[in-house]
């Protein structure tokens, strides 16, 4: 976070590398910037999951990872978003060479969605879910922080959803 004299309204935010930066004006309370802080991540974070919802894109971005990290051996035949699919992230199929992602990851970080992505393109060249194929997803850093997401997710829908205020 910077602060600057200058700034006397305006909150602005962008990634620089690995960071945000998020420019607030000097004057703010400690309070409101905490607010405004999760207010530009929230729409930081909306701005790049809406840039990745088309399909080309999505092929785009396979075709990408399957170069940083399987040598570009991964060759998917189409890559596409899916609303039917609420029980998987993703499926594949190999003999048509055939990736679908789950609707339900649009608006996730961009790490659980490339996770996912490498997921299927590494069952293109690995069935299964044997010592290979984890070898493979190995070469992602974020494999296991991806996976936490995910589990982490499906945990929250199985909370059980308590109406109302708790009585002391
Ligand atoms: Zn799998």
């Amino acid at each position: 976070m910077r602060r600057s004299t200058r700034r006397r309204r305006t909150v602005s935010a962008y990634r620089e590398g690995d960071r945000t930066v998020v420019l607030i004006p000097a004057r703010m309370s400690a309070a409101e910037e905490q607010r405004w802080v999760g207010v530009m991540l929230d729409k930081l974070a909306a701005q790049e999951s809406k840039r990745l919802l088309g399909d080309a894109e999505l092929a785009e971005r396979a075709e990408r990872l399957s170069g940083q990290y399987f040598d570009g051996r991964a060759r998917p035949a189409s890559v596409r978003w899916v609303t039917n699919q609420n029980t998987r992230w993703g499926s594949c199929t190999p003999s048509e060479g055939s990736i679908r992602l789950s609707h339900r990851l649009q608006g996730m970080p961009e790490y659980v969605v490339d996770y996912v992505l490498l997921h299927e393109l590494a069952h293109l060249l690995v069935p299964g879910h044997g010592p290979r194929f984890w070898r493979l997803l190995d070469a992602y850093p974020r494999t296991e922080r991806a996976r936490g997401y995910l589990e982490g997710v499906v945990a929250a829908d199985r909370l059980p959803h308590v109406p109302g205020a708790r009585s002391e």
